[in-house]
């Protein structure tokens, strides 16, 4: 439409839709009219197109058409799920009142309201969650030169806060991965909702949670607070129809800090493909590899655990205890996964109860996790096969009964199967309230006397083939052939007077409905019962909730530990299936693993059946600090340097590692540079990024910290490359210190094993047999005996003409190479770091070169110039 459309002369509910759609001017309006949520003009068709449904038009408005698409209301989550996964927000417009009440207030048209605006870090329902994700709506507040952030996940009551500094942004993004972010427009950040940071945070705060002061809470930074309360506002603005009280499963937030936590920055948790592969499925990243949890409570917790994992010796070391000890009692450890296995989701189905958003089926979820929660407890107390169970795992045990407990009486209320949804019948078992119970008689005496009415009617009006049906519309009638009615309502018999007085209804092709006062009498006595049985069933069901509600604290507690059991038992399972052992964390710069293997390419390897892995040792510890590892692609230096760096994040994220033996230092920030890291969306070149990324890291690292680095230097030209590479590669030895794999494939870094006391040097096996290449994947002490190259082009199909000159070519230039070496000061790039390194420019094929500017020309002109350059020789 060309003129932005105005409320102007609209019907009484198209002027509610401009009234309710003003407040949600970048929402979806979901106006509920009858049984269905219908859309109007734009976002009729927005939507009609993003859910491939028919788009139709109702009456006209300014004189035009108005488009119109519509869902049956009954199954609108669906619809939902897919909106907002295509990035769509929505807002829930609710009738409020029914038809006859507006009638009775004599109002246009019934009364509606916004409910509630459904966004991607704001969702609750099952079809719209990931199971084994958490789901976090992310806030940011900028206060002076903090940057306060609170991260919450309405679908479970997590909440926490950090204060970070501004730079950290981009690492704490990349360990969140945020289903939506509120952020002031001053910080720039694409995609974020715009929110303004509130000035009096505090006291917002403190009313959401119903306290006067903080300072029971925890210690915050302002900025922390602004955050906190940001996030609030939001879920205040979006969950508006929720009752009060609706955020009673919502922790208070837990201040988190950076202390005490690995820092991986976003650079290397891409590299290391932690909750995701870049390329590959979900079981092609380390959580997909590792991931043995039957709760998907559990699989979420190690998702935020492996995302997040610890610095601190004590914590660690706790949830390593746990393992063991569920590692050295395998019957214990089954009957508990046992149990586990099929635990129903207790912290989403409280969110939803506590939301107002619940099924059912939510309230048995808390019935049956909490049944089988103290099951698991009492296996916990009686640990078959250990003499006692570690300190971390009795905590857990000691939540797992919470105090109140709703069980016992959910199970005494909730009927053995349930409807699916709150408005069904069927959801209170018989027996559990009496007032229920007299009811469902007479409904179920007034079905009886229907039955028994029947026969008296076929009697009283002579037709033998009369029934008595359920119509939605006119609730019982007494159905006729069409020649018996027609028959009846010319003269009907004696009997079928008083009571029994056939009243007509309608008259179908080949029937006649009638109905008389002893059928209409019952018929209201039972939709009466019925009704008031429903009315009391929705009262017990709110006592249910309510229940639950007062026991949330205790409920949440329980989900957790069981949550927590999930993953030491997954653990546990995980290191006696595939051999991994426990690493022995220590205070000093350690770092030194026997055995060790790569887990997500083991499992690959594993699932195609292309051999076994070959494991790898790798020593870091004082005295050889710095590993340089050469050879050639393929040879598996990207697998050894992501593994040892893997291992870091297992062990400080509780879990065992896969080697035979581990002894790992605490580390405090984790570094990983490998595979490609193009930033085509930032606008920086290959290179460009490689450089900020190094530069990271000489500037954070430190002696406690852990770098595997891949190919530094290979985005530009040899020379400076090579230049770059050293450089980084002593500052690491002499200034950072940290305990380093530096992977290369300039042969002549390995000139400086002799410079620097701290450089090992290793190499990746690689072996000729019959003229083909064999790599043995292994490690070895040394260097690589030549270049591989060449094998690696032929094995790839580059034509044999081309690799015979290239092998002349490679002669050549190893003769020219022989004379350079880069230690002696007469080389000019290291004598002069600023001089041209372009020798003899005589030669005109040599200026010719040297005139190139490489970076500027396409390879279109790259081959011109070749030709060219042969013409010169
Ligand atoms: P590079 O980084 O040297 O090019 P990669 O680490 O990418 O090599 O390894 C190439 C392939 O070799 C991997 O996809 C994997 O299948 C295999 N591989 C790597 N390391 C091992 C190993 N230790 N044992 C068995 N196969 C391995």
């Amino acid at each position: 439409n060309p003129r932005p459309l105005t409320a102007e002369g609209a019907s009484p509910a198209i002027a509610q839709w401009f009234a309710a759609k003003a407040g949600h001017p970048d929402a979806l309006l979901f106006f509920r009219m009858g049984d269905f949520f219908e859309l109007f003009f734009a976002d009729a068709e927005a939507a009609a197109e993003a859910l491939d449904i028919a788009l139709t038009y109702r009456g006209e408005h300014q004189g035009q058409k108005i488009p119109m698409c519509g869902v049956p209301a009954h199954s609108h989550e669906s619809y939902l799920a897919r909106l907002i996964r295509r990035g769509f927000r929505v807002a829930i417009c609710e009738q409020m009142e029914t038809p006859e009440e507006a009638k009775r207030r004599k109002a246009p048209a019934v009364r509606r309201e916004v409910v509630r605006l459904v966004t991607p870090g704001t969702v609750t329902e099952e079809t719209l969650l990931e199971a084994a994700r958490p789901a976090w709506l992310l806030a940011l507040a900028p206060v002076e030169e903090e940057l306060g952030a609170a991260w919450l996940d309405l679908s479970t009551g997590a909440f926490e806060t950090e204060a970070l500094a501004r730079a950290d942004l981009h690492a704490l993004l990349a360990r969140l991965e945020p289903s939506e972010v509120l952020a002031p427009a001053a910080l720039g950040l694409a995609g974020a909702v715009e929110t303004a940071v509130p000035r009096d945070a505090t006291r917002r705060v403190a009313e959401a949670y119903g306290v006067s002061t903080l300072e029971g809470f925890g210690e915050y930074h302002p900025a922390e607070i602004a955050a906190a309360a940001m996030a609030l506002d939001y879920l205040k603005t979006t969950q508006k129809g929720a009752q009060s009280g609706a955020l009673a499963h919502l922790s208070r937030p837990v201040p988190r800090g950076s202390q005490g936590v690995l820092q991986m920055d976003a650079a290397t948790r891409r590299s290391l493909e932690i909750l995701r592969a870049e390329r590959g499925g979900s079981r092609d990243c380390l959580l997909g590899a590792v991931d043995r949890c039957v709760t998907a409570a559990g699989s979420r917790l190690l998702a935020a655990r492996l995302a997040c994992p610890l610095a601190d010796g004590d914590p660690i070391r706790a949830r390593h205890d746990a393992v063991a000890a569920l590692l050295a009692a395998p019957a214990l450890r089954g009957a508990i996964r046992a149990v586990l296995k099929g635990t129903p989701d207790m912290a989403r189905a409280l969110a939803r109860l506590s939301l107002d958003r619940f099924a059912p089926r939510d309230l048995a979820a808390i019935r049956d996790g909490l049944t089988r929660a103290t099951t698991i407890a009492e296996a916990l107390g009686h640990p078959v096969g250990l003499a006692a169970i570690p300190p971390l795992l009795a905590r857990s045990a000691a939540a797992l009964r919470p105090e109140p407990d709703p069980a016992p009486e959910l199970a005494r209320a909730l009927a053995e199967s349930l409807p699916a949804r709150l408005d069904d019948a069927g959801i209170v078992a018989p027996g559990y309230d009496g007032q229920l119970d007299a009811l469902r008689r007479l409904r179920d005496d007034a079905r009886g006397a229907i039955a028994a009415l029947q026969l008296d009617l076929c009697q009283a009006w002579g037709v033998a083939a009369l029934k008595i049906r359920h119509h939605q519309q006119f609730g019982y009638l007494a159905e006729l052939p069409a020649a018996a009615g027609e028959k009846l309502l010319r003269d009907a018999p004696p009997k079928a007077t008083g009571d029994f007085a056939p009243i007509h209804r309608q008259t179908m092709a080949n029937g006649v409905r009638f109905t008389c006062a002893a059928l209409a009498g019952l018929d209201r006595r039972l939709s009466e019962a019925a009704d008031e049985a429903s009315r009391r069933e929705r009262l017990i069901t709110r006592h249910l909730r309510t229940l639950c509600l007062a026991a949330a604290a205790g409920i949440a507690g329980a989900a957790e530990a069981l949550a927590e059991i999930d993953i030491q038992a997954a653990s546990a399972e995980l290191a006696a299936d595939g051999g991994w052992c426990r690493p022995e964390m220590t205070e000093r710069p350690d770092f030194a693993i026997t055995g060790g293997r790569h887990p997500v390419v083991v499992a690959a390897l594993a699932r195609s059946r292309a051999g076994a892995f070959v494991p790898n040792d790798c020593d870091l510890s004082a005295g050889q600090r710095i590993c340089l590892l050469t050879g050639p692609n393929m040879a598996g230096k990207s697998t050894f340097l992501r593994q040892n760096a893997l291992f870091v994040v297992l062990a400080q994220a509780g879990l065992f590692v896969p080697a035979e033996r581990a002894r790992i230092g605490l580390t405090d920030r984790l570094f990983s540079r490998v595979g490609a890291s193009d930033d085509l969306a930032g606008g920086r070149s290959t290179f460009m990024v490689e450089m900020a990324e190094t530069a990271a890291i000489l500037n954070l690292a430190g002696p406690r910290s852990l770098v595997v680095l891949d190919e530094v230097g290979r985005g530009t030209a040899t020379w400076d490359g090579l230049a770059i590479a050293w450089a980084v590669l002593e500052a690491l030895h002499d200034r950072t210190r940290c305990r380093t794999i530096f992977a290369t494939h300039f042969h002549e870094l390995t000139a400086l094993a002799g410079k620097l006391p701290e450089l090992s040097l290793a190499t990746m096996r690689v072996r000729e047999w019959r003229g083909e290449v064999v790599f043995l994947h292994s490690v070895a002490p040394g260097t690589a005996e030549r270049s591989w190259g060449l094998h690696v082009a032929k094995l790839a199909g580059v034509p044999r003409a081309v690799l015979a000159r290239a092998g002349q070519v490679l002669a050549s230039l190893e003769e020219r190479a022989r004379g350079l070496d880069p230690l002696s000061d007469e080389l000019p790039l290291f004598a002069r770091p600023s001089a041209a390194p372009a020798p003899s420019p005589e030669h005109p094929a040599l200026a010719a070169l040297a005139a190139l500017d490489p970076d500027r020309l396409s390879p279109r002109e790259a081959q011109e110039m070749i030709y060219h350059l042969r013409t010169l020789m």
